[in-house]
């Protein structure tokens, strides 16, 4: 059956509140199929694999703002940082170190996002709350000139029980709370608390999500 991209995006979007930011997850969808959400009006979209990315930026409307979701290795940064808006997945001192160097290279900003482990699947990238308070105390960030740390990711785990799910947004956002607070407390660009898709999105928008990343609730199932 044919997927009407431009009428589940009415839908997504008539359901967010004023201020929570759309990322139309467009991973595994060809260029044209994506393209339904363009016309229809949707201008930043997700991506989960470098190679992937890069190809249909080149193709599609240079107006679009490309976010990255995936787990991104090192030695990829350098393919996306002529481009990329923004980085949901940095994940370590090490990513942020080439983040910022390949960010210097193309004289740009890259706004990047901590990405954090709540869920409890070991298949699921990101730091622990720990890792990241020790990465924030430790302080070499604070040096980078050429990225900006927005705020916060997570995905919650994969299971039907929503109490669950909630609780890990909340505990994201209690998180989020408390680095703004010991770090970020005079920088309004940490703002953003990006987490909730396309199962749990309503959830995640009732604990605070500014940006959701909803993929197959738009273009339907992915064909892996
Ligand atoms: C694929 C993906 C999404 C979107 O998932 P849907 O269930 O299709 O909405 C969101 N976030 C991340 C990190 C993803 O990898």
């Amino acid at each position: 059956m044919e997927v009407d991209v431009a009428s589940n995006l009415r839908a997504v979007k008539q359901t967010l509140p004023e201020g929570v930011e759309l990322v139309a997850i467009s991973k595994y969808h060809v260029a044209e199929h994506v393209m339904k959400a363009y016309d229809a009006g949707q201008r930043v979209f997700g991506e989960s694999r470098e190679q992937e990315l890069v190809e249909k930026a080149e193709k599609m409307p240079k107006d679009i703002r490309w976010h990255f979701i995936g787990h991104l290795q090192r030695n990829k940064v350098k393919y996306i940082a002529p481009f990329i808006d923004m980085i949901h997945s940095m994940d370590s001192p090490r990513l942020l170190a080439e983040i910022n160097k390949q960010a210097e290279k193309c004289d740009r900003t890259i706004r990047v996002l901590l990405q954090l482990h709540i869920a409890d699947e070991e298949t699921k990238f990101g730091m622990t709350l720990d890792e990241c308070r020790a990465m924030l105390e430790e302080g070499t960030w604070r040096q980078y000139k050429n990225i900006q740390i927005c705020g916060i990711m997570m995905m919650a785990s994969n299971v039907d029980d929503r109490n669950q799910i909630r609780s890990e947004f909340q505990l994201a956002s209690d998180f989020f709370d408390e680095v703004k607070s010991k770090y970020f407390a005079d920088d309004a660009a940490f703002c953003e608390r990006s987490w909730g898709m396309s199962h749990d999105y309503d959830i995640a928008v009732e604990c605070n999500s500014t940006m959701v990343r909803v993929g197959t609730a738009i273009f339907g199932e992915r064909e892996y």
